[in-house]
């Protein structure tokens, strides 16, 4: 198939899958509304903005925009195209929070979905449960009508046998000669691949909506759950207060449920800025305590950027270490900016 026809094909069972739950438009409000995400969301955070200008749920708009980097074969850390386990299957976590309603849904290490913010949406909606994982999560999505497709792209599937061929010496895979490995090839195997999405929105009515999906930490052990699905470590929000979100290193998040110990920095008067700094600091101190999770000069081991928005539409970006990245709408301009960093390097 050529790579126009592969493109409209996937965008069009990308937009009868995301009608899947959610809700008809109602006339817009007169609040300035806002999105933020993380740096690989300029996309999601218009398409957000352009939503919940016309009456748009702010989940349903959120969710919507990180489906632009879900469908993206080009990016490698979301969805399809996701770089895949250790066994080259790729398998894929997120969750949705709704502010009005204060629903969550989530599921984790799901195959073969292009949308699981939107399945995490319907098991808020039509479950009485907020987290569905593996088998049980796909069987319910297909129940509700998403479609399953093959998520490794051959270009994913090329950096994983690189990754494998390279990682032990002694065992029988070999790989090609250095001169026949691809640039791009290359560049996804230096740093190991990271990445997610997170997008929180404040609509025409003030009312909040986020999500976080992720294709986890490249090569992870299969099964292995990461932050993103997991309600107040990858994402958090209270309508009252404001929303949350994260990338990075998961299990740091999962140890200090990070995303909701910022909304609530928030709901205690913090601007968004220094409830991250605040929780930044925490992480650091708490797990820089196990040996494992250290680097050589006593710091913790591993990044983690957060992304914070508060009801009164105050937002911020900011992360253990430099190099961090977020997207932000105000209702005129998206633009990205750098986040702020707790240590310099
Ligand atoms: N937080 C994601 C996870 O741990 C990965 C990432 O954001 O890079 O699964």
């Amino acid at each position: 198939m050529s790579r126009r026809r592969f493109l409209a094909s996937t965008a069009a069972a990308s937009m009868s899958t995301l009608a899947i739950g959610a809700a008809p438009p109602k006339p817009a409000g007169h609040h300035r509304p806002m999105a933020i995400s993380s740096g690989n969301g300029l996309r999601a955070v218009e398409k957000a903005i352009e939503l919940v200008r016309k009456g748009h749920d702010p989940l349903d708009a959120a969710i919507e925009g990180v489906a632009i980097v879900e469908a993206d074969p080009k990016d490698h850390s979301v969805g399809l195209g996701g770089l895949p386990n250790e066994d080259g299957v790729v398998e894929l976590d997120a969750a949705v929070m709704h502010g009005p309603t204060h629903g969550g849904g989530s599921v984790a290490s799901i195959r073969n979905i292009m949308h699981p913010a939107a399945v995490a949406r319907v098991v808020m909606q039509r479950s009485r449960h907020c987290l569905l994982v593996g088998p049980g999560a796909l069987r319910f999505a297909r129940a509700h009508g998403f479609p399953e497709v093959n998520l490794l792209t051959d270009e994913a599937r090329q950096i994983w046998l690189h990754w494998k061929e390279t990682r032990d010496p002694k065992d029988d895979w070999l790989p090609p000669p250095e001169e026949n490995v691809a640039a791009f090839i290359r560049e996804a195997l230096e740093p190991r691949v990271t990445g997610t999405i997170h997008c929180s929105v404040l609509d025409t009515h003030g009312d909040l909506g986020c999500t976080t999906t992720t294709s986890g930490l490249s090569w992870k052990i299969p099964g292995r759950v990461g932050d993103s699905p997991i309600l107040g470590a990858g994402l958090f929000l209270d309508n009252e207060v404001g929303s949350a979100g994260s990338t990075g290193v998961g299990e740091l998040n999962l140890l200090n449920l990070s995303s909701a110990l910022i909304v609530e920095q928030m709901r205690r008067g913090l601007h968004p800025k220094d409830a991250i700094m605040d929780v930044c600091k925490t992480i650091a101190t708490r797990c820089a305590r196990d040996p494992r999770r250290r680097r050589k000069d006593g710091r913790v081991a591993g990044n983690v950027s957060f992304y914070a928005l508060s009801k009164d539409g105050k937002f911020a970006g900011g992360s253990i270490y430099p190099g961090g990245r977020m997207a932000v709408h105000d209702g005129d301009h998206a633009r990205v900016i750098p986040c702020d960093p707790l240590f310099d390097r």
